[in-house]
């Protein structure tokens, strides 16, 4: 069943019609079989049970998983994990699983290192390495639905903030959305993509089906603070990517939330919040803001605003009339907090073989 065009294909990258060739001469309904399997089940093919036995000992051969786990690291309370996995060609990524009382979250990335350069971004420190494939995408969230599934937890919610930046990937990052939605079963409203603010893939996105929901981490609300804190502000100013958020809206009726990393004496002032609540009036609906303490990173010397006045931020925006969210550090303690993703910190608190 092999196919000298595939060269080595792993688990989740086939789509349905590649599988149906590799199959060749497999009857059609095997297909329908083996893909609920993989995406109903969540089996291996060793365990989809009703496949001839020949057939499972061939697709487990032939259809190695494209992540190979190096670490586990559990949070205290034990509700965020995070997978350390290394890909072909040796680069490493991580995905976290989240469990909430009402959801499970998986956060996964979409490149192996980020070309974007944000200065106080662990991943952005580390540099770009390469895009993730649509099977290395996809097989994060069905090894984290793997693992929820052991806690009889079922996973709710995807969201594109790990390693790497979506909009750089959109193609790959598009075709799992089709196949987390579709076939992993998860409603388009349950996803969403984070953007630096790559003004070309919102526009694309705005044009593709599915209402996913956007994140845009803005962190500064005006061009020269901006400027210094997200490099691609310079190509991409926020008048401009605030247009492109409004089209995006008025196309899908979804509402944007801004991603606000809280650093100490920088983008932390009274100032900031009456510009950011001025932005966020522009929009409609207005946009809603997530705060996040910044997480210390090594190649970033500023800390993070204090739980005070990210919690006066917050007062203030509110007063103002924009709704913001204060994000829990989850998991800052195994390094698995938005940014921390450097795929290298020696950190395991709790390694399963
Ligand atoms: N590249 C995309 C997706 C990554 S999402 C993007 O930037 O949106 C990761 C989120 O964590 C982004 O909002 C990012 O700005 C934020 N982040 C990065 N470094 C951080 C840090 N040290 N502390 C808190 N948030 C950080
Ligand atoms: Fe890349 Fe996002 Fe980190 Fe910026 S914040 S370097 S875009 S991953």
């Amino acid at each position: 069943m092999t196919n000298p065009q595939l060269p080595s294909p792993t688990r989740y990258e086939l789509t349905r019609e590649q599988f149906a060739e590799v199959l060749g001469g497999e009857p059609k309904y095997r297909v329908d079989q083996i893909w609920d399997g993989l995406y109903t089940q969540l089996a291996n093919p060793a365990d989809i049970t009703n496949l001839p036995r020949r057939l499972r000992a061939e697709l487990s051969e032939s259809l190695p998983f494209a992540l190979n786990p190096v670490t586990e690291s559990v949070s205290e309370n034990g509700d965020t994990i995070k997978f350390l996995w290394e890909l072909a060609g040796g680069s490493k990524i991580e995905t976290v699983l989240m469990l909430y009382p009402d959801r499970a979250t998986v956060c996964v990335s979409s490149q192996a290192g980020c070309a974007m350069g944000c200065g106080f971004c662990a991943t952005g420190q580390a540099g770009f390495t390469r895009h993730l494939t649509v099977g290395e995408i996809v097989e994060q969230v069905v090894r984290a639905a793997q693992r929820a599934k052991e806690s009889n937890r079922r996973v709710s919610n995807v969201v594109f903030m790990g390693m790497g930046e979506p909009m750089a990937n959109l193609d790959n990052v598009w075709h799992s959305v089709e196949r987390i939605h579709g076939d992993l079963g998860l409603s388009a409203r349950h996803i969403t993509i984070s953007t630096v603010g790559v003004i070309p893939g919102i526009r694309s996105l705005q044009d593709r089906p599915l209402p996913v929901n956007l994140a845009v981490s803005l962190h500064a609300a005006n061009d020269r603070l901006r400027d210094e804190l997200v490099p691609i502000n310079r190509r991409y100013p926020i008048a401009d990517l605030l247009s492109a958020c409004t089209d995006y809206l008025a196309v899908k009726n979804r509402r944007v939330s801004f991603e606000w990393a809280m650093i100490a004496g920088v983008n932390d002032r009274d100032s900031d919040a009456r510009e950011l609540a001025a932005l966020c009036r522009q929009l409609s609906p207005h946009g809603h803001v997530n705060l996040i303490p910044l997480n210390p990173t090594p190649g970033y010397p500023t800390v993070g605003s204090s739980p005070r006045r990210v919690q006066e931020f917050r007062d203030l925006l509110e007063s103002l009339g924009t709704n913001a969210t204060v994000r829990r550090n989850r998991g800052t303690d195994i390094d698995a907090a938005c940014g921390q993703l450097a795929a290298g910190q020696p950190v395991t608190l709790s390694a399963r073989p």
